[in-house]
């Protein structure tokens, strides 16, 4: 299948024709489906915002409506209007309009509300004390110009799936909570799924401290000038001992359900995946030092270049993840002192890697580093590699896993596609101190952390419905 033509979009068609609710934007053709139109819109950075529109869908109710209408409030909170992707950062502004949606959404389903010490916020239903509680969510910050699907399809989902349940008349016998933890994209101080982190002992309160972000403004100030008190931040065993099960709903960030071809017709793929792993990931920060000079004046054999050893590296690391399988980024960098008609005196570019193993990763990145060195010496560049994180392999609880896949095997009388991800999640963080399970939802083009980010509203819908049998398969039994 080529990547240009998503099969769930065309799947979709007919759907979108026969409702005859959703008016045709002008310039596009009226036969043309609404959700397609909407990714179109998101791609170009321009358009209006990516929200689902009430109607559109088959009608789930109660869960669609309610479903719509959250995307709907959420969908303008951070979104930049000049690229169409959300800035929703931790502890500024777009973060805290979204904490108040979440607190709101709690309310008004009479559901308890607290922040915990790392400033992650939970709803819930039921006893938290009674222990062994179901509990699931996502996040809701964004990387720069981030789309609007990653983080925030799990949170509306959770709360779409316990109006759900509600509906169903389901009896709880466990407590359940929905949560929404807080820095998980690491947007603004370098380092992702700080509010899990923490919670889980990954992240020492010591460490946290010296979190900071572009502008000098630390972790601790940043909480504080938010109104959270960042003294108690750290570790929260009693509270990780209090949950039996930790469920995270996410968008894809990659193909592998609609390429996955076990759907209805050849090749439309399944709207719901279950997690298998999470890649293990890194980041590496490479300083590459030369001699700053000018531009116009300083011949080329007499420069110390760093530029150049940086852009030979950028290659290597695209040549040896190839060769192995595996991914490797050079997505940002930082250059001293920044002039255009000034030789750099230093060129740092942040490296992510991940593979589908740990041995993989280490020779991707050991290969990186060694053309790097090379490059360096033939310019006479001085270079540094620092690793800045790492996230092991994480191997989602096989128990669970197979329970989820049971749930939604009996319901859907289908075998539900189980799939690893290169992308990481507080799930992850999680996996280590609780049983943790994730679901995805399919993402027609694979494009994530973009405005391009898409999921089609009926795969939506249907990831409420699989995360609500999930949950009613582990709190109401
Ligand atoms: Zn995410």
């Amino acid at each position: 299948m080529t990547a240009d033509r998503p099969a769930a979009s065309s799947s979709n068609a007919g759907r979108a024709e026969n409702t005859g609710t959703v008016p045709a934007r002008p310039g596009n053709s009226p036969a043309r489906p609404a959700i397609e139109d909407e990714a179109r819109s998101a791609e170009t950075g321009s358009g209006a915002e990516p929200q689902f529109r009430e109607g559109a869908g088959l009608g789930k109710p109660p869960a669609g409506p309610s479903f719509l209408q959250m995307w709907a409030d959420l969908g303008p909170i951070g979104r930049n209007p000049e690229t169409g992707g959300y800035r929703r950062y931790a502890w500024t502004g777009a973060d805290a309009d979204c904490r108040t949606w979440f607190q709101e959404q709690a309310e008004s389903r009479g559901l308890a509300y607290e922040t915990d010490r790392n400033g992650n916020q939970w709803a819930w239903l039921g006893d938290p004390s009674q222990g062994d509680a179901v509990v699931t969510g996502s996040h809701l910050d964004s990387v720069p110009d981030g789309g609007a699907f990653d983080g925030p399809l799990g949170v509306v989902s959770s709360f779409a799936a316990l109006d759900e349940l509600r509906a169903r008349g389901a009896r709880f016998t466990k407590p359940l909570a929905i949560t929404n933890f807080g820095d998980e994209e690491g947007a603004r101080f370098g380092l992702a799924c700080v509010g899990s982190r923490l919670t889980a002992g990954k992240l020492t309160r010591e460490a946290a401290y010296e979190l900071r972000d572009a502008d000098g403004v630390s972790l601790p100030q940043a909480m504080e000038a938010a109104g959270y008190d960042p003294s108690t931040i750290g570790a929260d065993p009693e509270r990780l001992a209090r949950i039996g099960a930790f469920v995270e709903l996410h968008v894809e960030q990659g193909r592998a359900l609609a390429l996955s071809g076990s759907g209805s017709a050849a090749g439309s793929g399944d709207a719901v995946g279950i997690a298998s792993a999470i890649w293990p990931h890194g980041r590496w920060r490479f300083d590459f030092r030369g001699e700053a000079n000018h531009a116009g004046t300083t011949r080329l054999v007499d420069r110390r270049d760093p530029m150049l050893s940086y852009a030979e590296t950028v290659l290597a690391a695209r040549r040896e993840a190839e060769l192995a399988g595996a991914v490797a980024t050079f997505g940002k960098i930082a250059v001293e002192p920044n002039g255009v008609n000034a030789i750099p005196s230093l060129v740092r570019g942040w490296l992510d890697s991940r593979a589908a193993d740990q041995a993989t990763l280490d020779t991707v990145v050991t290969a990186i580093e060694k053309a790097a060195r090379e490059y360096a010496d033939r310019h006479g560049i001085d270079l540094d590699v620092v690793r800045e994180s790492f996230t092991p392999v994480v191997e989602f609880e096989h128990a669970l896993r197979d329970e989820l896949g049971a749930v939604l095997r009996e319901r859907t009388g289908r075998e539900v596609p189980v799939l690893g991800t290169g992308a990481g999640h507080d799930a992850g963080i999680l996996s280590g101190s609780i049983p943790t399970a994730m679901l995805f939802v399919r993402n027609p083009t694979g494009v994530s952390h973009s405005p391009a980010e898409h999921a089609a509203e009926d795969d939506c819908l249907a990831g409420v419905q699989a995360l609500a049998d999930v949950l009613e398969g582990l709190a109401c039994r």
